[in-house]
This record gives C-alpha cells, structure tokens and sequence, in this order.
C-alpha cells in the first residue's frame, strides 16, 4: 500500500483522462491520497473528487502566491469546510519568494492567519516552501504551529533544517526530486531523517519523478519516489511502503 500525500487531482491537466490515471495508481498499489487545493475554484474540484472517491481525502487552504487574492469569506469558507470529514489537513499554506504576486508582508500574514485557523478547527498544516525557509521556520514557532503540526511538502531544503521541523512535530514529506540524480540535499533527507517522521508524495502534475521529469505527473509514480527511499536506506520498498501509510494515516487521523 502506498499513500500519496500531496496531489492535485483536481488541476485541468486531468481532466480528459482522470479514470485512466486513478486506474493506474491503484495498479501500482496506491491505496490513498490526499487531494491539495489551494484557492476558490481547486478547492470546489478537491471536494467533488472526496465526495466521489473513497480513497481520496482533501487539504484545503490558500497558496502563498495568490495570498493577495484571499479574502476573509475565503477563510471563513475553508474553516467551515474543515468540519466536513474527509478534510484532513489545511494547506497548502506558507511562503514563495521566488514569484512576486503577492508581496512578503501579506503572505507572511495569510500565513499566520491560516496557522491560527487549523489551531482553532484542530487539523494539521501542510506546508508550500519556496526560497523562505528561514521565515518558515520562525513563523511556524511564533505561532506554536507545533500544537497541530504538520507536513513539510516536497521538502528541498538541508538535513539541518528537516530535524529542526520534525522537532516541531513536523513530517517531512519527499517528492519526485529525491529521484534526480543531481538531488543532493532530498536524498542526504532521506538518510538522515527517520523513516517514522518521512511521507512520500507526487505533488502531480508537477515534478515527476525519473524516469519522467519534465512530463505530467502522476499518483502512480509515487512508488519511484518509495523505492528511491528504500534503496538510500537500505530498506525493503514494503517496508518504506508500509511506514510512509502508517505515518500518513497517523497524522490525518485515518483509520
Ligand atoms: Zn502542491
């Protein structure tokens, strides 16, 4: 059994051959995934497909590059959708530095903002970081995110700093990137993080994993992502498998 935690299902690039792509996954042996949205229209798709699917659960919240776009009937809307049951995490959530739609003060705010919520509805958080991990980090422990904890998705950053989230009851979640070649610092995670505090995702359509970087990704492709982890760790792809889902299944509060 293997657990995407971190797809997007519900992007357009799935619209023509969505059945072919969940066949494919269940092929492979996926047997749960959490369907990211991430603004108004994302978000309506995220819970058509949960209400569809019985394998698929949500996560619902605002991405950091739209945050000027957020308003507060959008918050007000995500923290009624966190009372429907397949809702298992808020997010994605966070910083990017590297476009520059919404300036740095109101994403940091947004971000605080959506920290407070999964506080207050009890959920976990699940968090989008691009070139900003220093004001991660220390908005995550001015908030007390650690109360709720969460996932570090598709972690790119150095061992360092992933023990420094999982002292924060963080998990650190790898991604297709831990499969390139030239990936130094994902594969140095993967060593050096326990098996305990590590998660494996897609984030399809985006960043497929060898022997597909550059194409569309898929929740399949997830197994290339665990097989990469066991092999680094000199583990049984069954054992990262089973670990990665028990871990899963453990935050999100999935029986
Ligand atoms: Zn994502």
């Amino acid at each position: 059994m293997l657990f995407d935690t971190h797809a997007h299902l519900n992007d357009s690039q799935f619209n023509e051959d969505l059945e072919e792509v969940i066949e494919r996954a269940q092929t492979e042996g996926v047997t749960h995934m959490v369907i990211v949205g991430f603004d108004r229209l994302t978000i309506e798709r995220a819970m058509d497909l949960v209400e569809h699917y019985d394998f698929m659960y949500a996560c619902v919240g605002w991405h950091p590059v739209d945050a000027i776009d957020m308003t507060d009937e959008d918050l007000t809307w995500i923290e009624d959708l966190a009372s429907h049951p397949k809702v298992v995490a808020i997010g994605e959530m966070g910083l990017d530095y590297h476009w520059d739609k919404s300036p740095k003060d109101i994403q940091q705010e947004v971000f605080r903002r959506q920290i407070r919520l999964a506080k207050k509805v009890k959920l976990p958080i699940v968090i989008h970081n691009r070139e900003a991990t220093a004001d991660i980090v220390e908005i995550l422990k001015e908030e007390g995110a650690e109360e709720v904890g969460g996932i570090m998705h598709c972690f790119s950053g150095s061992p360092e700093v992933a023990k420094e989230c999982v002292k924060m009851n963080f998990y650190i979640s790898l991604g297709g990137p831990v499969t390139f070649k030239n990936a130094k610092k994902p594969k140095e995670v993967a060593e050096e993080i326990p098996l305990e505090r590590l998660l494996i995702e897609t984030d399809c359509p985006y960043l497929a994993p060898h022997p597909y970087r550059g194409k569309r990704n898929e929740p399949g492709y997830v197994r290339l992502v665990a097989e990469q982890i066991a092999e680094i760790k000199g583990l049984t792809f069954e054992e990262v498998a089973q670990a990665t889902t028990q871990n899963a299944k453990k935050l999100f509060g999935i029986k």
